[in-house]
């Protein structure tokens, strides 16, 4: 689906698993974030038991999944994966559930798109470490009881808000994930470049940090492609030169904004003039589902002050108008 196709394919998932830093001290940023989970799993690996579940907010690419590894890692055991959307049936889940050992994690991605018969076995499951199966058909059924090892569920989501108040209150603790200042997306750059084998000038990372939307999975794809440019066009080197150069080919702006985000101004602007629209609106006339538009892109041009949300809908920031060298239209103007 499109979010999917938005955020990851084949080889950029692998390009991005060769960057992920794998303990909670290589992990940029997010000091709170940081500083609270560390005395969660320090807390847990004292006593001995498995920690509370942990529930990971944030838009994409800041570092969810990172962390639900990082975790695993920390508490040396191992990490099981699954997304909202692939489970199907809430029997795909007791599956899950069942086949679990002892301190396990499972990391749930996409929580918020758990259909409902999931969502109600997983509460029981995170509270009584139980699941219930059915068996037998009709009248006859019956629901045997199966116990299970305790383990911790990490669950992230882009949404917070859309989580039903009963599986949000099954997360011991919840960590929230903001977009990175620039120095800290250097950092990762900085990092990245050292795993490549790549020579990166500060002034490029800079550059390249400047332009990535605050997302550290964006700094890397760019990083990325200044490479390529450097190995095509230039002579190797990442100077700032090449990256500029890099991120004019990849049509990545002065402000990082990208197609997307240009396409939700453009028609936020020039279609509606200047809203307010509404999300499913917005979305059609860009060509994206809408949970793309409102995950993806608006987060960031809510930031940076090009987008207000209002209760009638999205509108137009004058720093929108002024993006698209258009004139910033008087209030209550024509
Ligand atoms: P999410 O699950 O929130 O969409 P990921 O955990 O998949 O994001 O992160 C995307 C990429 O960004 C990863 O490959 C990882 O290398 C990088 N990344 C994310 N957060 C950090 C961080 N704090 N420090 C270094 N790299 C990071």
């Amino acid at each position: 689906d499109s979010l999917v196709r938005a955020t990851a394919d084949e080889p950029e998932r692998a390009a991005e698993a060769a960057l992920r830093p794998r303990r909670l001290d290589e992990f940029v940023g997010q000091r709170v974030v940081r500083d609270q989970l560390s005395l969660v799993l320090e807390a847990a690996l004292g006593r001995g038991r498995a920690p509370d579940h942990v529930l990971l907010s944030g838009p994409p690419g800041l570092g969810k999944t990172t962390l639900a590894m990082i975790i695993a890692a920390e508490l040396g055991t191992s990490l099981r994966v699954t997304s909202g959307p692939a489970i199907q049936h809430a029997g795909d889940l007791a599956a899950v559930l069942s086949s679990l050992e002892e301190g396990e994690v499972l990391f749930i991605d996409e929580i918020h798109r758990l259909a409902r018969p999931a969502e109600e076995l997983l509460y029981v499951a995170m509270e009584d470490f139980r699941v219930d199966v059915v068996v037998g058909k009709g009248a006859g059924a019956s629901a045997i009881p199966l116990s299970l090892p305790p383990f911790t569920v990490v669950g992230a989501t882009t949404r917070a808000g859309l989580l039903p108040a009963p599986l949000r209150d099954r997360f011991g603790f919840t960590g929230h994930l903001d977009f990175y200042a620039d120095d800290e997306l250097e950092r990762v750059l900085v990092r990245s470049a050292g795993l490549l084998d790549v020579p990166l000038d500060a002034d490029a990372a800079a550059e390249i940090a400047s332009r990535s939307r605050g997302t550290p999975r964006i700094a890397n794809r760019l990083l990325r492609r200044v490479r390529d440019w450097a190995q095509v066009r230039g002579d190797g080197h990442l100077h700032l030169p090449a990256a500029r150069a890099a991120l004019e080919v990849y049509e990545v702006d002065q402000r990082g904004l990208d197609r997307l985000d240009r396409a939700v101004l453009d028609a936020l602007c020039r279609r509606f003039g200047g809203g307010p629209v509404g999300l499913t609106t917005l979305a059609v006339a860009v060509g994206e589902e809408p949970e793309t538009v409102e995950t993806v892109a608006e987060p960031f041009l809510v930031r940076e002050g090009l987008v207000g949300r209002t209760p009638r809908g999205r509108v137009a920031l004058a720093p929108a108008w002024e993006h698209l060298g258009l004139e910033v239209p008087l209030p209550g103007g024509t």
